[in-house]
């Protein structure tokens, strides 16, 4: 029978600091509730020696870490996977209390990620372990194998806005390739990312595979400079120039999971019911403040008043509150409200209208929901990540036009096709890395399918093959099987097997 859990509040967190591998002897982060000020905790600053003394144990814990088999590997992670399900209330409130999510939304992406966690630890043998690869004429005599191998110390550094998913996803991947952890989570969700760390060290005893310090820009900064074998970064785009820039001094790669402008399609043939459900949950939930939310709808014109309407009841029934009762909670971070403001105020200024909800005077961190229309292609509120509880509706008639002004932000991470006979057509038609077509989020969900973005979004992938493949290289062995019948590669080549290399090359190639 699995043990009970016990409770363990955040301040127990924050004074323990269990896993912290900060030294706490500096400067202090202080944590409150968004919304309600309500002080959380207080956790130290882990300095850049924190950082190298960390990393420094991380590769001994690689080197352990990486003798073991997939099997045993899969094995712990899946014992990770089991202590989130039974404290998945624990966490899920955790979560809630440092972003100010309602903790029903914080369940989702706890739940989300536990379909991660099993299939990375399934699958990762059959994705990086080794397999044999096919010989051509030319190289009949050689046989080739590829295997994946861990890359040793992966920096992971997490932004606060889906603290327990978005960081898993890289870490969780890492590991499961054979390499050993650092973890930075957001400043404002220290004791979430020690939560993790403290139950990974209950799944995975032996050696301290993932360690966590707290901090700020500052530790994050030491971490993408420190010598480690690759720095997966999820934040803003502005945030990851920087630390592109940091992890250059030592030519250490990057994952690099950006902001967005996701667009969100309603064609004419949509159920758009179903559409004005999910562009709604896209749009406003964890108040706007998600990498793939929608912030830009278009709907055709042959159904934009009936949609407009279903989206307009939805969203009037919706609230913002710092209570439990709210169906979206305050923005999780203060800053971030003049962004929303600025850009709806522009807007509205510029003769935008309010289709639903209330713009303006927001209450603290208390955004209230809202829809625009009439927002011009090129105000910032359409081209800049807005990430707030809003979204901008906005007509169409042709799908080469609508393309065009979809791919034109410069981000490309996800986006969302409501329709049947031409959704096919437009999704691929969206440079992104990823569509889900009458669903919300379905790329998020599905665990086989790479999650990831191109241009102002970022590159690399977690999630499936490719996020597996991340955090690892190819390593190439090619045996020689068979003596060659025509050997270019030695000296001892005569003349008349030059002439057969010619023949041998235009009868391969020359019909090409
Ligand atoms: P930030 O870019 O502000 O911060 C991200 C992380 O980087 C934080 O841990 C932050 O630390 C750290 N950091 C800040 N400065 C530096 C630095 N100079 N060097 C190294 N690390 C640094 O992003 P947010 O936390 O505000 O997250 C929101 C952003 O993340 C949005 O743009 C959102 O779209 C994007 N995002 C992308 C996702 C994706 O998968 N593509 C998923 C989720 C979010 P600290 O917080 O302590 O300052």
């Amino acid at each position: 029978m699995s043990p009970t859990p016990t409770p363990l509040s955040n301040s127990a967190l924050a004074n323990q600091s269990p896993g912290n591998a900060a030294s706490g002897a500096g400067p202090r982060l202080t944590v409150t509730r968004p919304g309600t000020g309500e002080p959380l905790g207080s956790y130290p600053i882990a300095t850049a020696e924190d950082v190298a003394a960390a990393v420094e144990r991380a590769r001994g814990a690689a080197d352990w870490w990486a003798g073991l088999t997939f099997a045993q590997r899969g094995k712990r992670l899946d014992a990770f996977r089991g202590i989130l399900a039974r404290r998945f209330a624990q966490i899920s409130k955790l979560v809630s209390e440092e972003t100010g999510k309602p903790v029903a939304d914080a369940a989702i992406e706890v739940a989300t990620i536990l379909d991660h966690i099993a299939w990375a630890a399934r699958h990762a043998r059959s994705v990086l372990g080794p397999r044999r690869t096919r010989s051509t004429l030319m190289s009949f005599h050689l046989s080739g194998s590829i295997e994946y191998r861990p890359l040793g110390v992966v920096g992971v550094i997490g932004p606060w806005n889906f603290p327990v998913m978005t960081p898993l996803g890289s870490i969780v991947f890492a590991l499961a390739a054979g390499n050993a952890v650092v973890f930075k989570p957001s400043e404002l969700t220290p004791g979430v990312g020690l939560w993790l760390g403290r139950y990974m060290a209950e799944a995975v005893p032996e050696a301290p595979v993932l360690q966590v310090l707290t901090g700020d820009g500052t530790t994050g900064d030491a971490l993408a400079r420190a010598d480690i074998d690759k720095i997966a970064f999820t934040g803003s785009t502005a945030t990851a120039k920087k630390v592109m820039a940091a992890a250059a001094e030592r030519l250490t790669p990057m994952v690099a999971e950006c902001g967005g402008k996701d667009a969100f399609v309603v064609d004419y043939d949509a159920d758009l019911d179903a559409a004005a459900e999910a562009a709604a949950w896209t749009a406003l939930s964890n108040a706007g403040q998600t990498c793939v939310g929608t912030e830009r709808i278009y709907v055709h014109e042959s159904v934009s008043e009936a949609f407009g309407a279903k989206l307009a009841a939805i969203v009037g029934g919706l609230r913002a509150g710092a209570d439990d009762a709210a169906p979206i909670g305050p923005m999780t971070m203060a800053g971030q409200v003049d962004v929303v403001e600025g850009h709806l105020r522009g807007a509205v200024d510029a003769g935008a209208r309010v289709l639903a909800g209330r713009v303006g005077a927001p209450e603290g961190q208390v955004v209230q929901p809202s829809i625009l229309t009439g927002v011009a292609d090129d105000a910032p509120a359409n081209t800049e990540e807005t990430f707030g509880p809003t979204a901008n509706l906005m007509g169409f008639s042709e799908v080469g036009p609508l393309l065009a002004r979809i791919n034109a932000t410069g981000y490309g991470l996800g986006g969302t096709v409501y329709g049947r006979a031409r959704a096919a057509q437009i999704a691929r038609g969206m440079r992104t890395g990823m569509v889900s077509i009458n669903a919300a989020l379905g790329f998020a969900m599905l665990p086989s399918v790479p999650f990831g973005g191109v241009g102002k979004s970022g590159f690399g992938r977690i999630h499936g093959p490719d996020g597996l493949r991340e955090f690892a290289y190819a390593h190439s062995t090619v045996r020689r099987r068979l003596p060659p019948v025509l050997d270019p590669t030695t000296f001892a080549r005569t003349a008349k097997q030059d002439e057969l290399l010619a023949t041998v090359v235009n009868l391969l190639h020359g019909g090409a």
